[in-house]
């Protein structure tokens, strides 16, 4: 049972100094104290604050950052990216989609997140072709997450088509993707029980996007889940792409996250990932859900999708987290930053996440994303405090911009000041998984995921 000594320490009160924190064997934060020098404990060197969460992951598309960023024609778009994307899924095996996600995870732990929500759709062999075991991907998945030490909530995606009015895809990539709600239900629960009894992983649902679901499949999955959980994490792809919007409108007659709230009870145990394109009426009905806006500031830009309704969600009071969604970033800071300056360039002023109860705009950022990014993981986590995991960020005490930074400047300082190294060691639910900026398993796992995507790279 560690005992760890932090020189100071972000609580839910504030920052404190001489921190002393005690850890059950199962990695869970028994005891907090503040102001407690004790020689004896485990002294972390820099100043410590809670890991973040990812809460929009789809583990595969890491082999692709670069591949996708030459035009092939006069005009690239989400659509044309989404082409190259489906081609790259087509071709992937068991061992590579292990392989891409173990160097991944590594690379998420050493930037600070501790948890990651994986929206995992590729369920399939080649045409569809469903393995002996239809969670195979779902648990190689999810196994590498585990081999890395990172949190998972692993979240089988029900898909059954391309578009509001396209049939079920019979050849091709988008047939390793498509499942009914049984199958999904079933991989679910074959996660479930492989990780029975593990605090670290965690098992929901995930709903592809309204195109790509019919609503007579989504309430089936929907009033499957609570035999698996009653409380498992529902997420959803929702009003990403303003032809998205305009196809929903044609076919549903609704904008998608009015149509959403109309037809589902979307509560705290969603998140609706992306949201971009709301009118105002929909910013307050989402915020008032409780539910998670899961924002991803740098694959939206890298994207071209458009811009979230941040001050207007943020004073409705809505709850949001980031994901690094397709992997073109896996730093939480970037993603904190870029969701910030995506407004100050739209509305030409500055500190916009900030406000009257909070004026830092670091702090309320980081605040905000690890609270929302716990809750979309349904995982006890985001505050250094008893009955939380242990899931902790031991800041680089030698990183120019942050080191002697007064409390008050701390976040900013961290969040605005890009480059370098911010994070020195991460621990995961009371293991220690990143120490002096190194994972121990980093040399081996990047080998193995040189080797896998060498004939990728090429195909692509
Ligand atoms: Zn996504």
């Amino acid at each position: 049972m560690p005992v760890l000594q932090a020189p100071r320490a972000w609580l839910p009160q504030g920052w404190a100094g001489d921190v002393r924190i005690e850890i059950d064997d199962q990695g869970w934060i028994t005891e907090v104290a503040p102001g407690t020098p004790d020689r004896g404990a485990q002294t972390m060197v820099g100043a410590v604050v809670p890991g973040m969460a990812n809460l929009h992951s789809h583990a595969f598309q890491r082999a692709m950052a670069g591949l996708t960023e030459r035009a092939a024609g006069p005009s690239e778009d989400f659509w044309s990216w989404r082409g190259t994307m489906h081609r790259f899924a087509a071709a992937l095996v068991p061992d590579q989609v292990e392989a891409i996600a173990a160097q991944l995870y590594v690379e998420m732990v050493k930037a600070g997140y501790t948890g990651v929500a994986e929206f995992h759709y590729l369920h399939h062999g080649p045409a569809g072709r469903r393995y002996e075991d239809m969670a195979e991907l779902s648990l190689r998945v999810v196994a590498a997450a585990r081999r890395v030490g990172l949190a998972i909530t692993h979240l089988p995606v029900l898909y059954q088509r391309d578009g509001f009015t396209s049939g079920p895809p019979s050849e091709g990539p988008l047939a390793r993707f498509a499942s009914s709600p049984d199958e999904v239900l079933q991989i679910c629960g074959a996660v479930a029980a492989a990780h029975a009894g593990d605090p670290d992983v965690a098992v929901g649902l995930a709903i592809h996007s309204l195109r790509a679901v019919p609503k007579a499949a989504m309430d089936d999955a929907l009033a499957g889940l609570p035999a698996l959980n009653p409380s498992a994490p529902v997420h959803i792809h929702v009003a990403e792409q303003v032809r998205e919007v305009e196809d929903c409108v044609a076919t549903l007659g609704a904008r998608p996250v009015a149509w959403l709230l109309d037809h589902a009870e979307v509560d705290g145990r969603w998140c609706l990932v992306h949201a971009t394109h709301m009118d105002a009426e929909e910013v307050a009905r989402m915020a008032a859900t409780g539910a998670v806006a899961g924002l991803c500031p740098t694959t939206e830009a890298n994207l071209g999708d458009g811009l979230f309704a941040l001050p207007e969600y943020l004073a409705a009071g809505g709850a949001f987290g980031i994901g690094s969604d397709s992997h073109i970033s896996v730093d939480p800071l970037e993603e904190l930053r870029l969701l910030e300056y995506g407004q100050r360039l739209v509305h030409r002023r500055r500190a916009v996440a900030a406000g009257d109860l909070e004026p830092s705009t670091g702090l309320r950022l980081f605040a905000g994303a690890v609270e929302g990014g716990a809750q979309a993981l349904g995982r006890r986590s985001g505050h250094i405090a008893p009955g939380y995991r242990a899931d902790l960020v031991v800041l680089d005490p030698l990183a120019p911009p942050i080191v002697d930074q007064p409390d008050h400047h701390l976040f900013d300082a961290l969040v605005f000041s890009g480059g370098g190294r911010r994070v020195r060691d991460v621990m995961v639910g009371g293991r220690w998984v990143v120490r002096d900026g190194h994972h121990r398993e980093e040399r081996q796992i990047l080998n193995a995921y040189r080797e896998a995507v060498a004939g990728l790279i090429v195909a692509a």
